[in-house]
């Protein structure tokens, strides 16, 4: 039998429902924030990440699902939202909108990781992007959003890690002196280091392997060297925060997967797994890096896998499968008029009915509704034809009660 790809997972009917319940209220809490839904290709031309995510990240560098088209172009799987919902924003006029324009979606990811737990080939983001303003509000809204997130879902245990990694100004100065830090030990770091010593040096500071993680001991801190409009931004940001009861712990040491971040950078930690569920930042300079104009954003992406997790987590038991409101037992063709006729009539006013389709006996029929946990039970048949009166049993309960078979009478019962 064919097995599904490494890294994937078929997400099946005991898990869809949670899915379901998950993004439903998170799309409701962006709604009511004014955030609007957007939806973009899941393969781009692979110049966009190149630019859009950084060369030198571990995401182009080494993850990207790459291939020529058989037209010869070269296209790439999104490993990422926020390339593919500018290029959108740009090419679609959206940058004539009232501004900010504040956008989110929940799209499928691709990226070619050591599958590991928590770390998938195919995954999941739903991500915002709150397009621009420079503003400090807006670096405080979206950490907000992100805290309701977790709040709206019952999740208790998230600690939210906080860190500015200036500006084009102020990082040149720190590169300087992060290179001579660096530079000292640069033969032992790995290669891939090495290879973005000169390029981007902070991107180092992000390096996974453990020899490289403690070569980095002690290296100098992009915080102390923020210009003084970065540190006046930052100062801004954690004084609105904590003006909120945001709790948040300042974390020089991070500074994010990807290139284009500027000033405020965050993460929310699962604090029992230690794994990064939702990560952002503001990305001044990202929309002018490809081809629009000077365009200050913000914005952040969840791992809709590892919420889930969390998710489950703190709410075991407490989501649940919508059950049958009615099973509507019944054998014979006239019979089976009638059942049919209710059954549409219920499942219009919005209740979740099933008949036999199958022509089972009658007791398959009872077991079939036992095992799905009907709430419900009626019974049709000849007589009830006849007298146009039948019985209801309340499955939980066992109790009977007599109803005419009239959709009002039916709804009186079961409702
Ligand atoms: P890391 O440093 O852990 O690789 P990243 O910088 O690549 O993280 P982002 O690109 O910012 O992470 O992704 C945002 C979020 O998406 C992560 O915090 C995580 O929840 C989720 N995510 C990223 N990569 C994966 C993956 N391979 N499998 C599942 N979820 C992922
Ligand atoms: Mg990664």
């Amino acid at each position: 039998m064919i097995q599904k790809p490494k890294g994937t997972r078929d997400i099946l009917p005991e898990e869809t429902f949670k899915w379901q319940y998950l993004e439903g209220k998170i799309s409701k809490l962006l709604e009511n924030y004014g955030f609007d839904e957007i939806r973009v290709p899941v393969f781009e031309h692979t110049e966009l990440f190149q630019r859009g995510v950084g060369e030198t990240t571990d995401v182009v560098q080494k993850e990207m699902y790459t291939f020529e088209d058989k037209g010869g172009r070269s296209i790439t799987l999104r490993p990422e939202g926020t390339a593919g919902a500018v290029r959108a924003y740009l090419e679609n006029g959206l940058s004539s909108k009232p501004s900010p324009v504040k956008l989110w979606y929940n799209m499928g990811m691709y990226r070619y990781e050591n599958v590991q737990k928590g770390r998938l080939r195919e995954f999941h983001q739903i991500g915002i992007e709150l397009l621009g303003t420079e503003s400090y509000l807006a670096d405080c809204e979206v950490i907000l959003i992100g805290k309701r997130i977790f709040d709206i879902l019952g999740i208790k245990n998230i600690k939210v890690t906080l860190n500015s990694i200036g500006c084009p100004k102020c990082r040149g100065e720190y590169q300087k002196v992060l290179k001579e830090f660096i530079g000292k030990n640069l033969d032992k770091y790995c290669d891939t280091c090495k290879s973005r010593f000169e390029r981007n040096p902070m991107r180092i500071l992000d390096c996974k392997e453990e020899k490289c993680k403690k070569l980095n001991d002690g290296a100098p801190m992009m915080i102390d060297y923020l210009c003084d409009e970065c540190k006046e931004h930052f100062e801004n940001v954690k004084r609105t925060l904590s003006g909120q009861n945001i709790n948040f712990e300042i974390d020089s040491s991070i500074v994010r997967g990807l290139d284009y971040y500027t000033k405020t950078v965050f993460e929310f930690i699962d604090e029992r797994s230690g794994l990064t569920v939702l990560a952002g930042g503001r990305y001044d300079g990202l929309v002018e890096e490809l081809g629009g104009v000077h365009t200050p954003a913000v914005g952040f992406a969840t791992g809709v896998e590892r919420l889930m997790e969390m998710f489950e987590e703190a709410n075991k038991g407490k989501i649940n499968k919508r059950l049958a409101d009615l099973y509507v037992l019944t054998i014979g063709e006239k019979e089976n008029i009638k059942a049919i006729q209710i059954s549409e009539e219920l499942r219009e006013k919005d209740f979740y009915v099933e008949k036999d389709l199958c022509s089972k006996s009658f007791k398959a029929q009872m077991k079939y509704a036992d095992k799905i946990g009907a709430k419900n039970l009626l019974v049709i048949g000849e007589d009830e034809l006849l007298t146009g009166k039948a019985k209801i049993k309340n499955m939980k309960t066992g109790e009977e009660k007599e109803v005419e078979l009239e959709i009002e009478k039916i709804v009186e019962c079961i409702k």
